[in-house]
Order: C-alpha cells, then sequence, then structure tokens
C-alpha cells in the first residue's frame, strides 16, 4: 500500500534499524567499513562515497519528492554546485529574477568564469522563457515561491518548455518542502533543497538535498557527489531526518500563523507592499493555488515611508534578526544588506529587491504574540 506523504515523513526512507530493532536509524559515525578480503565489502565502502546514516536520509527525500533516488549534502549550496555541475563550458541556463543570492553567487562568481554562462528572466512569464532559450540552453533553474519575493512561477507550464527545448527544469524546492509542493510530480526533473530550512526545521544544522527520477543524471550526481565530496555528516543526516519527522505539524502551523499575519499587515495601514502568495491580491495565487498544497510562511514587506525599517530591525523583542529561515522561531532579514547583497544594487533595484524590503520567515509561536511584536517594532519606527 501506498502511504500517505503524512505517513511517510515519519516512517519513509528507511524506518529504524533491522538489527537491532532502534526506531530510529543509527548515527553511523564511521569513515570506512571492513572488507572480509580483497574486493569483498558489505556495499559500504567509504563514508564520502556512501554512509548509511546518510542513505536513509536520501531514500526519504526520494520517496517524500516522489522521485526515485535522492542525495545529501553539506549545504544547499554544496547541493547546487554539484547539480551544476552536470553542465559544462559553453552550456546555458536561465535563472528567474529573483533567487536565492548564494545560487547567483555561485553561478556569477564560479561557473561563469569555468565558461557556464546564465541569464536572468522573469520565470513567472511563460513568453519571457520562451523568448530566453537558445540552441545551448541546457537547464532552466527556479524557485518557486521565489526568494525573496515570493513570485510564483508555473512549474508544469516550465516544464512543458524546458522539455522541447532538450532542458532540465531544475526546482529549488527550499520554502515550500515537499509537504507543500512536489516539483518531479509536476514535470520538474531535478529538485534541490536547503535542508538547512524547513527540512531540519529548528536552526541547528546546514544540509543540502537533491531528488530525481531520471537513471542516468542520478548515476552522474552520484559520481560527482562523490567526487567533488561535499557529502552530509552521519550526524548531520540524522538531525535533517528527525527534523522531517515533525515537518507536517511544522508546516500547517507556520502556514497558518503567515496566512495570518499576512492578512494583518495587509490592512494595518502600516505598509506599502505585502508579497505573498497565499493573499488572494497577489500576482501568483492562481497557479500558486493550482499547484502547491499551501502557500508557505515566508512574507515579504515595505513599510510606509513613515517608518524607518532600521529602526523596525531594532526594536522587535521576540522575532529575530539573523539570516536563515524556515526555522521553528521566528527571524527576519534585510536582503538588500543579507541575503542577497551579492546581487548587484542596480539589479536588486529593478526587481524590486529595494533597500526598505524586509523577509519575514513566520515561525511557530503564538501568532497573537507576533502580531504584537510587529506591531510595537513598527510603531516605534515611526519617523
Ligand atoms: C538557504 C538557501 C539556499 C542555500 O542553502 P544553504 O544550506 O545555506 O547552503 C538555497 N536556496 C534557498 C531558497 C535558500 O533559502
Amino acid at each position: 500500500m501506498a502511504y500517505s506523504l503524512d505517513s511517510l515523513l515519519i516512517h519513509g526512507g528507511i524506518d529504524g534499524d533491522k538489527v537491532t530493532g532502534a526506531v530510529n536509524v543509527p548515527i553511523y559515525q564511521t569513515s570506512t567499513y571492513k572488507q572480509s578480503e580483497l574486493g569483498v565489502n558489505t556495499g559500504w565502502e567509504y563514508s564520502r562515497t556512501g554512509n548509511p546514516t546518510r542513505a536513509a536520509l536520501e531514500k526519504l527525500i526520494a520517496d517524500l519528492e516522489g522521485g526515485e533516488f535522492g542525495l545529501a549534502f553539506a549545504s544547499g549550496l554544496a547541493a547546487i554546485h554539484t547539480v551544476l555541475s552536470l553542465f559544462q563550458a559553453g552550456d546555458r541556463i536561465i535563472i528567474s529574477d529573483n533567487i536565492y543570492g548564494g545560487t547567483f553567487r555561485i553561478l556569477d562568481k564560479v561557473f561563469k568564469p569555468l565558461g557556464l554562462q546564465y541569464v536572468i528572466t522573469d520565470t513567472t512569464d511563460a513568453a519571457k522563457i520562451e523568448a530566453a532559450i537558445d540552441s545551448n540552453t541546457k537547464a532552466i533553474y527556479i524557485e518557486t515561491p521565489a526568494n525573496p519575493l515570493l513570485s510564483v512561477t508555473d512549474i508544469a507550464e516550465t516544464a512543458k518548455i524546458a522539455r522541447k527545448a532538450g532542458a532540465l527544469l531544475i526546482v529549488d524546492n527550499t520554502f515550500l518542502t515537499p509537504y507543500l509542493q512536489r516539483p518531479l510530480t509536476l514535470g520538474a526533473d531535478i529538485v534541490v533543497h536547503s535542508g538547512t530550512k524547513y527540512l531540519g526545521g529548528h536552526s541547528d544544522t546546514i544540509s543540502g538535498l537533491v531528488a530525481l527520477r531520471d537513471a542516468k543524471i542520478a548515476e552522474r550526481l552520484y559520481f560527482l557527489q562523490n567526487a567533488i565530496g561535499g557529502v552530509l555528516s552521519p550526524f548531520d543526516s540524522f538531525l535533517t531526518i528527525r527534523g522531517i519527522k515533525t515537518l507536517g505539524v511544522r508546516m500547517d502551523r507556520h502556514v497558518a500563523n503567515a496566512t495570518k499575519i499576512a492578512e494583518w499587515l495587509q490592512q494595518s495601514g502600516y505598509v506599502k507592499k505585502v508579497y505573498y502568495p497565499g493573499l488572494p491580491s497577489d500576482p501568483g495565487y492562481a497557479v500558486q493555488k493550482k499547484q502547491a498544497d499551501g502557500p508557505g510562511a515566508m512574507i515579504s514587506f515595505v513599510l510606509k515611508d513613515e517608518f524607518d525599517y532600521r529602526a523596525f530591525f531594532r526594536n522587535l523583542r521576540l522575532i529575530t534578526l539573523a539570516e536563515s529561515l524556515g526555522g521553528v522561531e521566528s527571524l527576519v532579514c534585510h536582503p538588500a544588506s543579507m541575503t542577497h547583497a551579492s546581487i548587484p544594487a542596480d539589479i536588486r533595484q529593478k526587481t524590486g529587491i529595494v533597500d526598505e524590503l524586509i523577509r519575514f520567515s513566520v515561525g511557530i509561536e503564538n501568532v497573537d504574540d507576533l502580531i504584537e511584536d510587529l506591531r510595537g517594532a513598527i510603531e516605534a519606527s515611526r519617523r
């Protein structure tokens, strides 16, 4: 019988330990494995190549995303590095115009000097993607909702365009997780994650994950994972598995809190603009509703000019000013100087990542406490 996602979160992948009956997969804290004679081992050789705790997480992310293959890395960017290593000098990748700053940085500062081209386009508009495609285009790389403006790209439609062009569709699914959105089932070829965020869920681990269906691409990725070596440690694999067990209940609360806060912000009179695909007024609302089971819990907003955003950050009590997102605790950040500082100022302005933009990762605290904290900090920031 095929289990529902709620059950897979807890029992998917490798469920417990067959040898001892331990209900949790043990932390196999070992670098190497005994060979009984030359060339004869138990299937495990060396922990960069494979480790049972990491393998349990890799199987789990594959199950959750509706994929066949999973890979776990030491960070989201290590995962992205390995996926981008599928391409060669002369290849071209189309990327969304708002995308995680580190993803842009690795493309611009690491892969571009090696000859891999990228072109930035508004992927919420299918015609613009089609216009950006040329004979060297090997991939379309999107986030949806994207970081930090929460713009929504139609995954199924983009997958069709990619297939027609003979290009891969790569989706960074960090913001929604497979609990809310499963890009492989909508036609994407590769899903990447920063497991650091909602999957780990407790702001205590850095990890990256990949899931896919195609055996040939998977074989190449396993080769690259071992060859480049940015693998996730056994302990961090354990922590990520542990985080995933509660993903469903956490996401339900995250989304409920975020929905209430986005609605409050919108009618508060404090803001010029709220970006949240769960608001019916948001341009991404319809596509979001069609392709995902919820809008997630990332909100971005711009305060009216009578409020000073620096003072707002200073006056928060419960909500923490910090990089990262997706943990149980509420975090705010200033994309222009923090997560997206690596994107040139002119590109930031053009795409809407203005200096006044505030990004809010809504945690699972009491929602009224969060609203009171926002109200207090905004009032205290009045010029
Ligand atoms: C954080 C993040 C990454 C990078 O992941 P790390 O685990 O920090 O390396 C990639 N994509 C998105 C959408 C992110 O939020």
